[in-house]
This record gives C-alpha cells, structure tokens and sequence, in this order.
C-alpha cells in the first residue's frame, strides 16, 4: 500500500542519498529528479517543497520509473514535507491518466490538485476560553453575562464570547487576567457539519423508487459502474440520485456532486441541507482563499463527507471518494479549454473507473455520447419520462416569424408579447431567453456603414448600453460609446443592429410599463448579487424576466408560467455539426423552467425555420425520433462516439508565423490508415487577443490511437519559436 516506502530499499544501500522523482506544477514532461536529506520521511504521493531555479516550489514525490542516472551529489534536496495526506496511489493514477488522454506535461495536471499551497501545512490551533472555578472579585452586569454565556461548557473564542455576550472583547479579556477562564487550544471548526443520510428521506414515487433502488444497489456493489438518469426536468432526477449519496454516506465514503454552475447553485445547496441536515461544501473560484485552503484540507483528511463542485473539484484528493455525481452531464462547461483541456465529464468515469466505485451522470437531455453508450450498454440507462406529482410539461409551440413579424425596430412577435401578457396579468411570471449579452451584438453608422470592431480580436464589439459602452466579448476590450463616427465623424448615427438581453428588456418595458422586469446576465452583476437576484425571482418580485444562458440551469420558479425563446435559430447557424445537438438541449432546458408545480404553462419559441428538425422535436416533445435521427447522422460521418477528433490550435502573433508553422505540421502528420488530417483552415474566431489563430483538425476511426497519432506530429513537426504556441484539443467541444 502508500504507507510502503518505494524508494527505501536498494537504491538506498548503494547511492550516497536517496533520490526521488518530484512532479512540480511546471509544464514539464516529467518529474525531476530531487535528493532526500537524511532523516526526512517521503513516499510516493507526499507534498513537498522543492527548489526550482531561484523559487521554492510545491510538488509531489511520484511513482519511480527509472533509475535516476544523475548523479546524486548534483541534485538539489527537498526543502521540507508538507504536514498533509499524501496524493492516494489512486489520484496519482488518475493525474498520470489524465496528463496521457490530454497530452498535456503532468505537471500541469499536478498544478490542479495542488492549486491551494497553504493548505499543505496544518490549519492552525484556534484558541479557545474555558470556564474555571474562580469567580471575579467584582461582578458587573456586563461580566454576568460574559459567565452566564460560558456556562454551558462550550469552548467559546475570545470575540465569539464576546459577541454572544453582547460586552466588548476588553470584559472578557479582563476575566481571563483574573483567571476566570483559561485559554485551551481548540481544531478548528469543521467547514460544513456532516450529512446525516437518514435525516429527512423523501418519499419516492414508485417509478422514482425503481430508479433510486437501481442506484443504492450500484453504490452498495462498491465498484465500478456507470450510471446514466435520463429523465425530463421537474422528474425528480435528484431526489433519485440523493438515494446513492445516502447508501455511499452509510458505507462512511465520501461524494463529489459536480455542477455546471456552481456559483448559481445556492437552491441546490438548500434543498440539499433539507434532504441531509447540513450542506455539502462547496469548491469553485469564486470562494475566498481561507475556505478554499479549508475545504481542499478537510477533503483530504476526510473530514468533508460531501463537496458540491465546479469541473475542478474533481482534482480533490479525497481520502476516501466512494461516488461521483455528474449533474447536467451534457452540459459544455464541463468541458475546459485552458492548459489542460479536458471534458470533466468523461474524466469523472475515468477517475471511477480507477478508484473501483459507481458514477451517475444525469441530464434531461443526455449528450449523444453519453446516450449512445447507455444503448450499447456500457452505461446502465435509467429513464424516468414524466414529471413529479401534478407538474406537467408546458404545452409548447413555435412562432413562425415570417408570419407572425415583430412590429418596426422590435424583436417580439405579437403572439409572445399577447402570451406574456396573459401570465403577467394573473400573477404569474414570465421569463424570456436571449443567448446574448449586451444591447446589440453590432453597432454601425448609419451614414457610412462602419462597424466597431474590436482591435485586438476579430470579432465585433457589442453596445452594452446600461454601462455606455461597447465592449469586446472575446477579450474584455470595452470602451466608451462614442457619440461620433470616428471613420466620418457623424454625431448620433449609430444604429444597434439585432437584440441582445438589455434591448429585449426595453422592448418588454415599452409593451408593460407596469410589470416588475429583471435583466439577468453575467456582465450586469456579480455571483452575489445574482444568488440574490435570483432568489427573488422564485419569490415572485418580478413579473417579467430577461436573461441568458445563466437562467436555463437548474432554477425552480414556481410561478413560472409562460417562456419564450427571442431566437430560436440562433445555435444553428454556424455550421458546427453539433448545434442541432446542442440548440435541442439548450431549449429543452430553457423551456423546462416552465410548469414546474401545477399550474398551465407554455413555451413558446420565435423562429425562421419552423419545420428543422430540432424545433420539431421540441414542439413535438419526441426526444427519442431526435436523438435516432442525430445518432444515425453521427454514425453515417464516423464522427464521436463512432468516431474520434482530436484539434490542435497554432497561435502566434502574426498569421504567416501561425499559419506556416500550422502548415508543418500538417506534413508531418505520419501516414496511419484510418486518420486524416484536415486544414489548417483559420480558427472560427481567426485572431483573439491579437493572436492569430490556425486550426487543425484530426479525425479518426473508433479505435484510432490519437494520441500517438498526435504525439508522433508534433515531435516531426517544426519546433516551436518566437511568439508560436500550440494547444492540442482531443474530443474538442465544436468540430
Ligand atoms: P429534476 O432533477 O428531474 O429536475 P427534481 O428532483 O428537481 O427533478 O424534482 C422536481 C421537483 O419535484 C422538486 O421541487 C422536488 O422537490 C419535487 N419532487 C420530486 N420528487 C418528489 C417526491 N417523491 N416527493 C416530493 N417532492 C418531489
Ligand atoms: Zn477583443
């Protein structure tokens, strides 16, 4: 097991030092090879501090490969060991597996489980004050209270009493000089108190009650399978999978619940608290540093039962992780596209698979891989197709707008607006959905026709007209509105073309002055303010609300009687084999907030092509004839699952040095049968941040090994100088 030390046996009798490989959060292909001082105690998987040039850096001691043929007096040594649960045998396996799939240098992928370096030492002792015998010689009102408060015996903190108490800090300071209190050293309080598997069990339908049985008997088996809930929003998906998180709390092991949208998901945390008696912890960027070096510690000492996480979190090192639950599985955000690019979905199975215990990915529309997998039966399909209790589907329909035109300078056709109308004018709410930030997603003059474009990327700068200016949605470029032309100086010419959020939001307060309209969008307010604005919203505070993307995830609004899709089409346009997958799940999903308790609801969705397949498939509510169709596509082009891809993106600061070294590569793909390699072509987004962008695409047969494939093209291809960068993708998102 870990507690064996590897590296103790020979080596040790015949080299002067022991010598250890070091995985440092470098991009680097391995570990490098590091000296252990003499009396220092290391195994595989421990946290230590190395230095790496003139910096003192965090690692890990990995698993030996070979012997090191340095020589030991040359190497540096560990600067210490970090006081924290070494990296399990399995993580390392599953930071090794990842670092091979991804063709990313394991340092990187080490970088993520790392990424919280005050976390390696112990959290400190927190003082604290208990009550002795003594007494004060004067008692004061202020000080009865502070004796009164501490009487129950609990260790109290100096400001903690004190603020119990109601008196300053200086009272209680004062008794303990008196020694009326002596000062203990106390483990700091636990993050989040532990779930009780059996605090409020909710009752199950019988049809949820088969699924959840299907799910405990997968979690009491302790080893690995794949689990795919497939079943409409409003289902109960989650009740279900609650059952697998309290056999899995009962076994004493631990769970990972990843989200999409974690920072939105202050409901789920509730209702989880209601179900287990206290929440999971949360793990995503936007906590502060001192939680996130707590969390990151009591998960590896076992103390946090539950995480409740961002596609990060599944680079935790666990102590004992029995489940992983992917919500939303099909969900794009799980995919990241940054250093190490990687589908946190698929690398979930993967780290199941190596630490030997259950995974239940769940969606109301399951992404075509995962859906063809649970047809072949590598997955164990569990469908639930109809709504808890007296929720029904929102009877929905779709808007021909060649028929049903909005009025001059407006996007809402008179049928959505007499729609909205109807729910506002019974107290109910309507929401509608709009893929786009901003006011206009174009601004031109009037007079001469230019277009604000960003400098920096090629793509054009969107109006933002609640904050006055035009921004840039690739980079952040964002400046002022002018109010002249700067190509031919007109003043007050610039026309918005096409809606975005802000303009619908304006159309809606023309048509109902009176209702109570809320813009969401990520641009327009923080997580905080969001968590906030959404509660609201479920609250009833609003009449009418306007959003993006951040609306379609998982909210339950009760009164939510009436969604409308602005545009429908918008997904379709841009040629990506996968949109008609993805407009399905997106508008599913979007609609899916409608009707969640028993009221009549609808769903309504403006469109230009009213008889495309996915609009047909949402009005009819025929996923199963969409997904034969879209897998029977798939299956014809080879392309995933039946196939496989893999892109590479050469970037430099000019096109030729980008496109030439894109273009090398190219030749020296090696020639292997079943893999072509097409382009380069110019990226879909041809320069971000000032960089140009070229793109490769790979594709091959199902059993292609595409990363040997890739490895071999980039070692004979031209070395990479001066500005060029190359970032490799395998299963990209968009192909
Ligand atoms: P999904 O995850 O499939 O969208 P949820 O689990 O969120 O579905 O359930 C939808 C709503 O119905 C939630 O408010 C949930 O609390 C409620 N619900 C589902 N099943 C039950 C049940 N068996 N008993 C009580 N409430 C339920
Ligand atoms: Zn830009």
């Amino acid at each position: 097991g870990d507690s064996i030390d590897l590296f103790g046996g020979e080596t040790s009798r015949h080299a002067p030092g022991r010598v250890v490989p070091v995985l440092v959060p470098m991009p680097a292909d391995k570990a490098y090879s590091y000296r252990v001082p003499d009396g220092m105690a290391v195994q595989p998987g421990s946290i230590v501090q190395v230095p790496l040039g003139p910096r003192q850096v965090a690692g890990v001691v990995w698993d030996a490969t070979e012997e090191p043929a340095v020589d030991p007096k040359k190497l540096k040594s560990i600067t210490q060991v970090f006081d924290c649960p070494p990296l399990s045998r399995d993580m390392r396996a599953f930071l090794d597996w990842v670092a091979a799939y991804t063709l990313s240098p394991p340092g990187l992928v080490a970088r993520m489980a790392l990424r919280v370096p005050a976390a390696f030492d112990p959290e400190p002792m927190v003082e604290g004050l208990q009550l002795t015998d003594r007494r004060p010689d004067r008692m004061t009102p202020a000080r009865t209270r502070v004796v009164e408060t501490a009487a129950d015996g609990f260790r109290w903190t100096r400001s903690g009493l004190a603020h119990a108490a109601g008196v300053s800090t200086s009272v209680v300071e004062g008794l303990r000089a008196q020694g009326v209190f002596e000062t203990t050293f106390m483990p700091p309080p636990p993050v989040v108190a532990p779930p009780d598997a059996d605090y409020a069990a909710t009752e199950l339908e019988e049809i949820q009650r088969e699924a959840a049985d299907t799910l405990v008997a997968a979690a009491a088996e302790k080893t690995f399978s794949v689990s795919l809930i497939d079943g409409v929003t409003g289902s109960g998906k989650t009740e279900v999978y609650f059952e697998a998180i309290a056999e899995t709390l009962r076994q004493g092991r631990q769970v990972l619940i990843l989200l999409p949208e974690i920072a939105l998901t202050a409901a789920f945390l509730d209702r989880f608290e209601k179900r287990f008696g206290a929440k999971p912890a949360e793990w995503h960027s936007d906590l502060a540093p001192r939680t996130r070096e707590k969390v990151w510690r009591q998960v590896s000492e076992g103390g946090v039962r539950v995480v409740a996480g961002a596609r990060s979190a599944l680079f935790l090192p666990f102590e004992n992780l029995g489940l992983i639950i992917v919500d939303e599985e099909h969900d794009p955000a799980y995919k990241q596209e940054d250093r190490v690019f990687y589908n946190a979905r698929d690398m979930a199975v993967v780290r199941a698979r190596l630490g030997d215990f259950p995974v239940v990915l769940v969606s109301a529309t399951p992404s075509v891989e995962s859906r063809v997998n649970g047809e072949v039966g590598r997955y164990r399909p569990i469908h639930l197709r109809t709504r808890f209790g007296a929720a029904a589907m929102p009877d929905l329909g779709l808007i021909d707008m060649r028929r049903h035109p909005p009025e001059r300078g407006g996007f809402l056709s008179p049928v959505l607006l007499s729609a909205i109308g109807k729910a506002v004018e019974k107290g109910e709410q309507a929401l509608l959905f709009l893929n786009r930030r901003g006011y206009a997603p174009l601004t031109l003059c009037r007079v001469c026709g230019h277009r604000f474009q960003c400098p920096n990327c090629s793509s054009w700068l969107v109006e933002h007209r609640f904050r006055n200016q035009i921004q840039c949605h690739h980079c952040g470029y964002a400046e002022r509105t002018p109010e002249a032309c700067p190509e031919c100086g007109t003043l007050d010419h610039l026309v918005a073309c096409g809606p975005g959020v802000e303009r619908i939001a304006e159309e809606v307060d023309r048509h109902f002055p009176q209702a109570r309209t809320i813009v969401l969008s990520s641009d327009l307010m923080g997580v905080k303010r969001l968590r906030l604005e959404l509660e609201a919203i479920a609250k009833g505070e609003a009449d009418i609300v306007v959003g993006t993307q951040l609306v379609a995830k998982g909210h339950n609004f009760p009164m939510m009687t009436c969604v409308g899709i602005v545009d429908a089409d918008i997904g379709l346009a841009n040629g990506d084999p996968r949109a008609a997958e993805r407009t399905f799940q997106l508008l599913s999903q979007v609609t899916g907030r409608a009707g969640r308790t028993g009221l009549k609801s609808r769903g309504l969705l403006q469109t230009y092509q009213p008889q495309h397949p996915v609009m047909q498939a949402i009005v009819s509510g025929d996923a199963e004839a969409f997904y034969a169709r879209e897998i029977g596509e798939r299956e014809r082009a080879v392309l995933p699952p039946f196939g496989r891809l893999a892109s590479v993106i050469v970037s430099a600061d000019t096109r030729a040095d980008a496109e030439t070294h894109a273009r090398g590569l190219r030749q020296a793909a090696p020639q292997v049968s079943g893999i072509t390699v097409l382009g380069p072509a110019e990226a879909a987004l041809a320069v971000v941040r000032g960089r140009h962008r070229f793109r490769l695409l790979v594709h091959g047969r199902r059993n292609s090994d595409m990363q040997a494939f890739m490895r071999a093209m980039i070692a004979a291809g031209p070395k990479v100088r001066g500005s060029v960068s190359v970032q490799l993708d395998i299963d990209p998102q968009s192909f």
